[in-house]
């Protein structure tokens, strides 16, 4: 089978719905994209499977839901304003602009541009945070941030969190939301954006217990995408060198996915010690040690991070889930074999022909089945072209009504992945759907 390629991936996402440019008649704003109507399905689908993980599957780990905008102080403790920048270099030829930390080593080396060869500047430091103001005077009392990550809005909520939840060590805070950087280069479509959101969850432990939750959570993380139905071989480990340390990072490891244009990081599991709780209570002047009732204890806790994008896993998601299959007859089908929990239609439903009674029967069908599932009718074109429509989508299950339907009231249900179909009553639909999701395994892996 052809390699995925991005350029595929960026026009099956627009044709299908997934994923427009941002102000297409405009001429498109460059590196920012907007979720269509199966995109935004999917991206809510993969925000609350992860957020079922991190926080009902959990007893110790809570949510909030934090402003984007926060006080500037915020990032002055948290090391942002001083270090959350990037090398920037532009070539005096082509007026290309790098970041220097991404081009191959020989053209850093030589100082020398990765597209012409012309010469580069000395690299300058450059700072990814988004400013603005609130109110009305442009002036520098007024300077807010866009935040950069959405862990300072956690950190500062620790307390609130601990005291309103009765938390106790160890707990954990979970968060989805927009995130924003003045990335130096953004390509690969919605890989690196400017805005974009991200799933974290951090957690509180005790100092010396942090190397032990460090490598549960690093398990428990590894394990959810392959739950998600990811391939395993698409997925590996990268712990970060000396020099690729965070200024928060006592250790770090990044989970990689390998997209089209190569092993690039999804997520990252970082043991942040307890730089960020105590950089806030020596900036805020408040007190944000932990108090252990039982040892009378009281320690900075340590922080576990699990930091996840959620719009790169939109990207990792249907990278993973494109297959352009082969089949028996000679013919190829195009599939996205998204987990059926993440896929943004799970039953389409189709009469066989648009008379004799049928779309009433699929109809009612329809109407039973969307209060458990999405579901999509669809009376147009041959039966064959609608299962493909349906593959072409991920869609896992087909629901079609035919003559015999009207004589012993059952169905054919067809699997997407196997393309096997069985013949089941109506009132056997929903069971028979439940269980399949229940067991679903990826083929071929
Ligand atoms: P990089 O070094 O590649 O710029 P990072 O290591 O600084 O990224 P983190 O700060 O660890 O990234 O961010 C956590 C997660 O947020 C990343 O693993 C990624 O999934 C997501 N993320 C970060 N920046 C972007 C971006 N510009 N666009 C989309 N997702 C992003």
């Amino acid at each position: 089978m052809a390699e995925l390629t991005m350029e595929t991936l960026v026009s099956l996402c627009k044709q299908r719905g997934f994923v427009f440019q941002s102000s297409e008649i405009y001429g498109g704003l460059s590196s920012a994209w907007d979720y269509g109507p199966l995109g935004v399905e999917l991206k809510n689908r993969i925000q609350q499977f992860w957020w079922k993980e991190m926080t009902q599957l959990h007893e110790n780990i809570v949510g909030i839901d934090a402003a984007i905008l926060m006080h500037p102080k915020v990032w002055e403790a948290s090391g942002h304003v001083e270090n959350f920048t990037d090398p920037l270099v532009d070539c005096k030829q082509c007026k290309q602009r790098f970041r220097e930390d991404m081009i191959p080593e020989e053209n850093r080396v030589k100082r020398i541009c990765p597209e012409c060869g012309g010469q580069l500047t000395e690299p300058r430091k450059f700072n990814l945070m988004f400013k603005t103001h609130i109110g009305p005077v442009e002036n520098d009392a007024s300077i807010v941030y866009l935040r950069p990550e959405t862990a300072q809005g956690i950190y500062v909520n620790y307390k609130n969190c601990m005291q309103t939840s009765r938390l106790k060590i160890p707990f954990g805070i979970a968060q989805v939301g927009k995130a924003f950087r003045n990335e130096i280069v953004t390509k690969n479509f919605i890989f690196r954006t400017c805005e974009f959101e991200q799933m974290e969850m951090q957690f509180f432990v005790k100092p010396g217990e942090d190397e032990k939750w460090f490598a549960y959570w690093r398990e428990k993380r590894m394990e959810y995408y392959h739950k998600l139905g990811i391939r395993p071989s698409k997925l590996r480990w990268h712990r970060h060198g000396p020099d690729e340390l965070a200024h928060y990072a006592k250790d770090a490891y990044d989970i990689q996915y390998e997209f089209p244009m190569g092993w690039r990081e999804l997520e990252g599991v970082h043991n942040r010690s307890d730089y960020d709780l105590r950089r806030h209570s020596e900036y805020s002047g408040k007190d944000l040690s932990y108090l252990d009732e039982e040892t009378k204890e009281r320690y900075i806790p340590y922080i576990i991070e699990t930091s996840a994008g959620l719009t790169r896993s939109v990207l990792m998601v249907l990278s993973d889930a494109y297959e352009e299959e082969l089949l028996p007859d000679g013919e190829t089908r195009s599939v996205l074999r998204f987990h059926p929990l993440i896929a943004p239609i799970t039953v389409g439903v189709f009469p066989l022909m648009k008379k004799d009674g049928l779309p009433e029967i699929a109809r009612r069908i329809v109407e039973e089945l969307r209060e458990q599932f999405t579901t999509f009718y669809d009376q147009s074109g041959s039966i064959g072209r609608r299962y493909r429509r349906q593959d072409e989508v991920g869609t896992p299950f087909c629901v079609t009504v035919d003559y015999q339907t009207k004589d012993d009231g059952t169905v054919t249900l067809r699997y997407r992945d196997s393309m096997e179909q069985i013949r089941l009553k109506i009132e056997e639909l929903v069971p028979a759907i439940r269980q399949s999701i229940r067991e679903y395994k990826r083929v071929g892996v």
